[in-house]
């Protein structure tokens, strides 16, 4: 069953989680399939402990530490085709540049990085 947490019940202590089914049937614009609730499906789980345990923001530690990093709107990583920053010798690519994405995004991010930065150590080196 497809299911999405939308409420926890209790007021001091958890006593439970209200949740909904969702159904996969709809398309989004890009032809995947988009999960969309099931009208008047709410049902509730009994629990004493609700942990939170996804999570699709960047950690923000480590851009907060770079001074010259460009940020976009979404508190992403600004940088051009080859995964370059605004910060020399730095680069980046993955979620933490495109927003949550697909490993396959975030693997062809750091191969093409990887390469500009082979490039850019031969012109530096010789
Ligand atoms: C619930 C869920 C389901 C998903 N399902 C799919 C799926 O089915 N197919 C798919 O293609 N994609 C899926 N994704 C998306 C996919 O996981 C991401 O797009 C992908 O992992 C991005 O890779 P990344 O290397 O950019 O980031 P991550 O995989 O997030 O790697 C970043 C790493 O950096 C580490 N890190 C963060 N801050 C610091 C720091 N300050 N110092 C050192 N290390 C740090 C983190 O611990 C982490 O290991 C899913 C994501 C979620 C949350």
């Amino acid at each position: 069953m497809c299911a999405n947490p939308v409420r926890v019940l209790g007021n001091q202590e958890t006593t439970g989680v209200e949740c909904v089914k969702m159904s996969m049937c709809d398309l989004d614009d890009t032809g995947r399939p988009a999960p969309s609730i099931v009208k008047g499906s709410h049902f509730t789980i009994d629990a004493d402990i609700f942990i939170e345990a996804i999570g699709q923001d960047t950690n923000p530690l480590l851009i907060s530490e770079l001074n010259g990093i460009v940020r976009g709107k979404r508190g992403t990583i600004i940088v051009d085709e080859d995964g370059r920053t605004a910060l020399r010798h730095v680069y980046a690519g993955g979620d933490v540049a495109t927003g949550a994405a697909t490993v396959i995004l975030a693997m062809g991010a750091a191969k093409k990085a990887a390469f500009a930065i082979d490039r850019m150590l031969r012109e530096e080196c010789t």
